[in-house]
C-alpha cells in the first residue's frame, strides 16, 4: 500500500476491526485475562499487550516513524520505565538542564537509590551535552523545544554525538508531538512522550508512550512488566479516539500559535515572546529545519509594570491551567508552578522572570484570542510591589 497521510494514520492505523457486528470502531476489550493454551502471544494488561494497547501501539510507532512501540499509565512512567532499562548502577545519565520538572525529580529523587550517576548539561549547545559526557556514560536525554522557555536543541548533532560514543539516545518529543517533529529520522534512537498532553488533546487523559526499534522496546517491556506502568484498556480506547484528531488538532493550534506570536511579538505591553517560530528566535533557522511546524506552545513577558497574577485572572476565555496542548487555550506561571520550588535566584539563572507566562494555544478562533488578551491587558493595573 502507498505511504499513508498524516490524517489517514490518525484515524485509521491500529484499528481493530469488529468481526462479530462490523461496527466503525475498535471494540473496547477490557479482559484482564485471557486463554493461555494453544496461543501465540499470552495477554496480560501489565504485559502492554491486550488488544486495544497493542493495536494503538502500532498507530503511534507509524506516527514517529519506528519499528513499536509501547503506551503507559503517565509520561512519567513512560521516562522512567526508559530510563530504567537502559541505565543500571553505576552507568551515567547525560541529561539536558532544561527540562520537564518531573523528570528533573525522578532524576534527582531516584537515581542515588539505584546508584545511577548523572550530569544536567550547562546548556542545550552540542558542546555541552559533549563535556558532560564520561566513560559510563549510558544514555543521552533531550527536550526540545524545552518548557517553558522553547530552547530549540541540534536533534541531529546530538544523534550523531551519541552514535560516534556508542551511547543511546532519547527525546522528550511532547511539545512538539509526531505532528510537527520525527526525531528518529534525525537519528535519535528513542521517542518519548506525555500523552497526557498532545496526544490526548482534550485534558482529560493521562498516558504516556515510548516509540522506538523493536529491540529497544523489548529491552524496555522487560523492565515495564516488572515496574507495572500499563493504562487500563478504557483509556487505551479513549486514546485511540482522542488521537484520530491529533493531526488536524495540532497543525490548527500550530497555526493559532504562530499567528499569536507574531501578534504578541508587536504588542507594546508584552516585552518579550518566547516562539521558535519567530525570526527573532536565536534557534529560528535550527528550529526550520529540525521541525515541520514550530509547535503550539510559546511563552511572554509583560512589561514590568503589570501586574502578571491580575492579568491571568482577567482572562475570560483563556484558562490558567496547570497543564498543556487540549483544544482549550490555557495559561500558567512558570515561577508559582513548574519552577516554583527554585529560589528567585536560580529562576532568574535559567530566565525565568515573575513576569513570564507560558501559553499553550488552543484551537479557538485566532480573533477570540486577541480579544480576550486586549480586554485582560486594559484592565490590568500596574504592579503594586507592595
Ligand atoms: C507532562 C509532561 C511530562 C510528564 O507526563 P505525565 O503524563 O504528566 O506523567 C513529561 N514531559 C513533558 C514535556 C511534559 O509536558
Amino acid at each position: 500500500m502507498k505511504k499513508l497521510g498524516l490524517n489517514t494514520i490518525c484515524t485509521h492505523v491500529g484499528e481493530i476491526k469488529d468481526e462479530q457486528f462490523k461496527g466503525a470502531v475498535s471494540p473496547m476489550y477490557l479482559s484482564s485475562s485471557y486463554e493461555f493454551i494453544d496461543v501465540d502471544v499470552k495477554r496480560y494488561p501489565r504485559y502492554f499487550n491486550t488488544p486495544n494497547q497493542e493495536y494503538l501501539s502500532k498507530k503511534i510507532a507509524v506516527l514517529e516513524h519506528t519499528e513499536d512501540a509501547m503506551i503507559f499509565g503517565s509520561g512519567m512512567a513512560a521516562i522512567s520505565t526508559m530510563f530504567l532499562a537502559f541505565l543500571q548502577k553505576g552507568d551515567h545519565l547525560v541529561v539536558q538542564n532544561t527540562l520537564y520538572g518531573g523528570t528533573v525529580n525522578f532524576i534527582k529523587e531516584e537515581f542515588p537509590k539505584y546508584g545511577i550517576e548523572y550530569t544536567f548539561t550547562n546548556g542545550y549547545k552540542v558542546e555541552d551535552f559533549k563535556a558532560a559526557i564520561q566513560a559510563n556514560t549510558k544514555l543521552i536525554h533531550i527536550e526540545t523545544p524545552s518548557n517553558p522557555l522553547l530552547t530549540i536543541t541540534d536533534i541531529k548533532a546530538i544523534a550523531e554525538l551519541g552514535k560516534s560514543k556508542g551511547i543511546v539516545t532519547s527525546i522528550d518529543n511532547t511539545f512538539a508531538s509526531p505532528v510537527n517533529q520525527n526525531p528518529i529520522d534525525l537519528g535519535i534512537d528513542m521517542v518519548m512522550h506525555s500523552a497526557t498532553k498532545y496526544f490526548g488533546g482534550h485534558s482529560d487523559i493521562c498516558a504516556g508512550a515510548v516509540a522506538s526499534s523493536k529491540e529497544h522496546i523489548e529491552r524496555i517491556w522487560n523492565v515495564g512488566k516488572n515496574l507495572g506502568g500499563s493504562l487500563s484498556d478504557m483509556t487505551v480506547w479513549m486514546l485511540e479516539r482522542s488521537m484520530k484528531t491529533l493531526g488536524l488538532r495540532v497543525k490548527a493550534q500550530t497555526k493559532n500559535a504562530l499567528k499569536l506570536a507574531k501578534w504578541l511579538d508587536k504588542h507594546p505591553k508584552i516585552s518579550k515572546v518566547y516562539y521558535p517560530g519567530l525570526k527573532s528566535h536565536p534557534e529560528y533557522q535550527l528550529a526550520k529545519s529540525q521541525m515541520k511546524g514550530f509547535g503550539a506552545m510559546l511563552s511572554f513577558e509583560l512589561v514590568e509594570e503589570l501586574d502578571s497574577q491580575q492579568f491571568q485572572q482577567e482572562l475570560k476565555l483563556i484558562k490558567s491551567s496547570m497543564s498543556l496542548a487540549g483544544v482549550e487555550s490555557t495559561i500558567l506561571s512558570p515561577h508559582l508552578t513548574s519552577h516554583s520550588l527554585l529560589t528567585q535566584e536560580e529562576r532568574h539563572a535559567v530566565g525565568i522572570s515573575n513576569q513570564l507566562l507560558r501559553f499553550s494555544v488552543g484551537i479557538e478562533d485566532i480573533k477570540d484570542l486577541k480579544n480576550d488578551i486586549k480586554q485582560a491587558l486594559k484592565v490590568t493595573k500596574q504592579a503594586s510591589f507592595a
